[in-house]
């Protein structure tokens, strides 16, 4: 079953459950405490705040997401990509988790003929209410509670969160070991979280935050990976082998000469070049260019990533335009802008990735010469300050520098780069607070709202009124 079918059953089977399909939202994100959307809620937070009146009760959507961080992830796992999409069935104070769980369950069973015998589902610790519901449809054995770092969702910010409840699809014994999700998660793949929303979160590193209130209403967000969907129901390794990903891949394979299959280091190298140019491409589409700041510093890095490893394969030749291309012809369909646009997004890649050869051509003898200096005094880590001036004046990526140091035998002091780069932050944080950048942040209307109570928007009526 193609990706374009997974999707649009999935759509199909929430609108036939009274869902309105609402279409993807960008991928910078309408949130600031956010580069890029990470999940599918990330475009309907103010609904579940209660800081916006929900257009519709209930909704369903396949969102553009990118994830940095899994960046570290892609091409190592099965089931990590830079930039997915999530499929999202969605209930603002509508129904809750008896209705979400059986509509999960009845379109993994009925829709895509996933046999329940392959099914687990895992819960929160506390959360009787949803282990009975799943008690009506799998055998209490494949059900495992988990604790607040697998069965606790929120976008990692202050916001929305909520206990959930996730379901994993059995790979098999050739997979990995018996056990369920909680013993191993290669083997049992997680192909949807249920999230039920019912909380605020604070400010808090990991998962050490403060509960802040009880949400106005209990919603529902889901997120089911469209990609993982289509590993199962496709009968293939990994996420970047399912039908919209491989040709990417195919194209890396044939820009550097080495075959997809050959040699397990390369093959993780052309996973990294299909995932990073294909994010790379989504990114650019949305109007992203690369930069040293933010979003555009995440873009750098991904082209970046993927030139460097295309050349460490053995690519003689720029890689980005044929890439480009190849992502256009399998994204295309579902994302028209990478045709319409093909040019201009190519151009962005490209010039980056011209910039990057001269980066690394300049950077490299530089970088060498810190090498041969380290060397001679007998130490073996390249200090900050020179990891710093790689990135600053040369702009080699900290990755770049901390992978070329270890091929060179060498650590980096990366807490003394880390330092001097949270001091240049801090100085561009006060540049940008000094230039006044408004931002989306509607929080700090709430206590207007609460103080003042709704308001009803009138000037229509009142201006064609007047005017008439
Ligand atoms: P994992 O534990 O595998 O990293 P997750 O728990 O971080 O996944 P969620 O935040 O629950 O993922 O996201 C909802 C769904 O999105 C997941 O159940 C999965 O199907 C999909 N998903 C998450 N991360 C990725 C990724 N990097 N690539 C592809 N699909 C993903
Ligand atoms: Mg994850
Ligand atoms: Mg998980
Ligand atoms: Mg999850």
């Amino acid at each position: 079953m193609d990706t374009a079918e997974i999707r649009s059953r999935f759509l199909n089977h929430f609108a036939a459950r009274e869902h309105t399909v609402v279409p993807s939202a960008s991928l910078i994100a309408p949130d600031p405490t956010l580069l890029l959307v990470n999940a599918g809620m990330v475009p309907f937070k103010p609904y579940f705040l209660g800081d916006l009146a929900p257009p519709w009760p209930r909704a369903a959507s396949v969102q553009k997401v990118v994830r940095t961080v899994d960046i570290e992830n892609v091409g190592r796992t099965t089931r990590h990509a830079s930039f997915f999409q999530m499929c999202g069935n969605f209930s603002f104070g509508d129904y809750f988790k008896a209705e979400a769980i059986p509509f999960a369950f009845e379109l993994l069973v009925d829709g895509f003929g996933f046999k329940p015998d392959d099914l687990w589902a895992t819960v929160y610790l506390d959360d009787d209410e949803a282990e009975g519901i799943w008690r009506e449809l799998l055998p209490a054995e494949r059900i495992q509670r988990r604790d607040k770092e697998d069965n606790y969702w929120s976008m990692g910010v202050p916001g929305p969160c909520g206990p959930c409840s996730e379901i994993y699809f059995d790979r098999g014994p050739d997979h990995g070991r018996d056990g369920g999700p909680v013993a191993d998660e290669n083997r049992y793949l997680e192909v949807w979280n249920l999230v039920f929303m019912q909380f605020e979160r604070g400010e808090g590193a990991g998962y050490d935050y403060p509960i802040l209130r009880e949400l106005p209403s209990r919603n529902i967000d889901t997120g089911m990976g469209l990609e993982r969907m289509a590993v199962i129901l496709q009968g293939v390794e990994n996420v970047y082998e399912i039908d919209i990903s491989r040709p990417v891949l195919d194209v890396a394979s044939r820009l550097t000469g080495r075959r997809y299959g050959a040699d397990p280091d390369s093959d993780v190298r052309l996973r990294v070049i299909a995932d990073h140019s294909r994010t790379a491409a989504m990114l650019i589409s949305d109007g992203i260019t690369p930069s040293n700041e933010g979003r555009g510093y995440v873009l750098r890095r991904l082209l970046r990533r993927a030139v460097r490893d295309a050349r460490l394969l053995g690519a003689r030749e720029p890689v980005m335009e044929r890439l480009f291309e190849v992502i256009g012809t399998a994204m295309g369909p579902i994302y028209p802008e990478l045709v319409n646009d093909a040019e201009t997004i190519t151009r962005v890649a490209v010039a980056e990735e011209m910039a990057f050869a001269e980066t690394l051509r300049t950077g490299t003898t530089i970088f060498d010469t810190a090498v041969r200096q380290v060397r001679a005094t007998g130490a073996t880590t390249l200090a900050g300050d020179e990891a710093f001036k790689l990135h600053d004046t040369y702009g080699f990526p900290i990755d770049l520098t901390l992978e070329m140091a270890a091929e060179a035998g060498l650590s980096v002091d990366e807490a003394g780069f880390r330092r001097l780069m949270e001091r240049q932050r801090q100085t561009a944080k006060a540049d940008r607070a000094a230039r006044r950048i408004g931002n989306l942040d509607l929080s700090a209307f709430r206590p207007i709202l609460a103080a003042a109570g709704p308001t009803t928007f009138t000037g229509y009526e009142e201006l064609t009124r007047e005017s008439s």
